[in-house]
């Protein structure tokens, strides 16, 4: 194995070259936006769904479908790259996550595969995109959480499959910055949800499920809607806009070499509520039914930011009222799509 040159660390210019993978995805997708639209001319986006399957194409940046759990593409798909960012794995909200743990687990092979092969082709910056599911499940066991920060990952008691994953590829991260100089970079992120996300299919997540679900109520005249749990579960959601922006800021910050971040909202809801600000942006009222069987997850979970604060002074801060509504009615132009049988953000499993 030969060590690459050390890079001396330098801006990002424009014109060098992104990898973004999961970039057929929602993040992945907004984050190829994203950089494009801060001018960046150079960026190459790796999924493994075919081309017609992407969320968004964005004119101008190189667009592979490739299978990034095989070692071959990887080293195919970092080629000449001077930054990668990681956002693929095979994920969904609890619905996918408590149902296909091998799925979820399976995703080690890809950040094995992209994180060696960006350090052997001499990549500046690695980004992992983590998630609060990595966090110590006993610590989220009541509604009324305390909110969680960096340290509570560890002594580890991560969410089964998904969590950890997430938490041995951070490790990676980690032990590559330690062992062989490659500048790593861990966003965990908190509930992301936002236009071009997955709406419908089993993947989706529960703002874009509640969105769906009332715009069906209405759409149907049926005026029920059917929640997961007993509702009284509390999450914080992050909008897109602030995710991708928190991304490239975390990714350029020396003081996060390698050191886990919270990336979330600690604007804390519970499920009842967000059914109930689903409602007021649809302008109706719905009988509600509750599945206590349905997958749920833990109790309670929030985003302490005091550390994303300290070092960024910033933390993700779009109120969840403004991106809710966006979502809703981005939705709601989908829904209307796929009834009038035109192309529709589908993701099937
Ligand atoms: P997404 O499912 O929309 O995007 C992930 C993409 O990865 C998909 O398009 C999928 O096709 C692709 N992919 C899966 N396996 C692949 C493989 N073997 N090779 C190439 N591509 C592959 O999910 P997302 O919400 O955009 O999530 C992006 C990242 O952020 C993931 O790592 C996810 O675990 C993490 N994350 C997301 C959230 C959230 O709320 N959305 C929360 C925490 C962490």
């Amino acid at each position: 194995m030969t060590q690459p040159e050390m890079h001396i660390d330098r801006k990002l210019a424009k014109d060098d070259l992104i990898l973004i993978t999961g970039a057929g995805g929602f993040i992945g997708g907004a984050l190829a936006r994203y950089f494009h639209d801060l001018g960046y001319t150079r960026i190459r986006a790796v999924d493994r769904k075919p081309l017609a399957e992407w969320y968004q194409r964005v004119p101008g940046v190189e667009c592979l479908s490739m299978d990034l759990s095989e070692k071959e593409n990887a080293i195919r798909a970092v080629e000449a790259t001077v930054e990668v960012y990681n956002l693929a794995a095979d994920m969904g909200g609890m619905g996918f996550i408590e149902r296909f743990r091998v799925e979820c687990l399976r995703s080690v092979l890809i950040n094995t595969h992209m994180i060696e092969s960006a350090w052997k082709a001499g990549a500046r910056r690695y980004f992992f995109a983590s998630s609060a599911c990595a966090y110590n499940t006993t610590l989220q066991q009541d509604p009324h959480v305390r909110a969680l920060k960096e340290s509570d990952a560890y002594p580890a008691m991560a969410e089964r499959g998904y969590g950890w994953e997430k938490l041995v590829s951070e490790m990676f991260c980690q032990e590559y910055w330690a062992e062989r100089g490659l500048k790593t970079f861990i966003a965990r992120f908190h509930n992301v949800y936002g236009p071009l996300g997955t709406w419908d299919g089993g993947r989706e997540k529960a703002p874009a499920a509640i969105c769906r679900k009332v715009i069906e109520a209405k759409a149907s005249g049926q005026h029920t809607i059917d929640i997961w749990g007993d509702g009284t579960q509390t999450r914080s959601f992050m909008y897109i806009d602030d995710c991708v922006k928190g991304i490239n800021m975390l990714a350029h910050c020396t003081d996060l070499i390698a050191t886990p971040i919270n990336l979330g909202s600690s604007e804390l809801i519970s499920i009842n509520d967000l059914v109930s600000l689903a409602e007021s942006i649809g302008g109706v009222k719905l009988k509600r039914t509750h599945d206590l069987d349905a997958p749920k997850g833990v109790a309670g979970r929030n985003s302490d930011n005091t550390f994303i604060k300290q070092v960024l002074g910033w933390e993700p801060n779009t109120p969840l009222r403004v991106g809710l509504a966006k979502t809703y009615r981005w939705i709601e132009s989908q829904y209307r799509d796929r009834k009038a049988g035109k192309h529709t953000v589908k993701d099937i499993y």
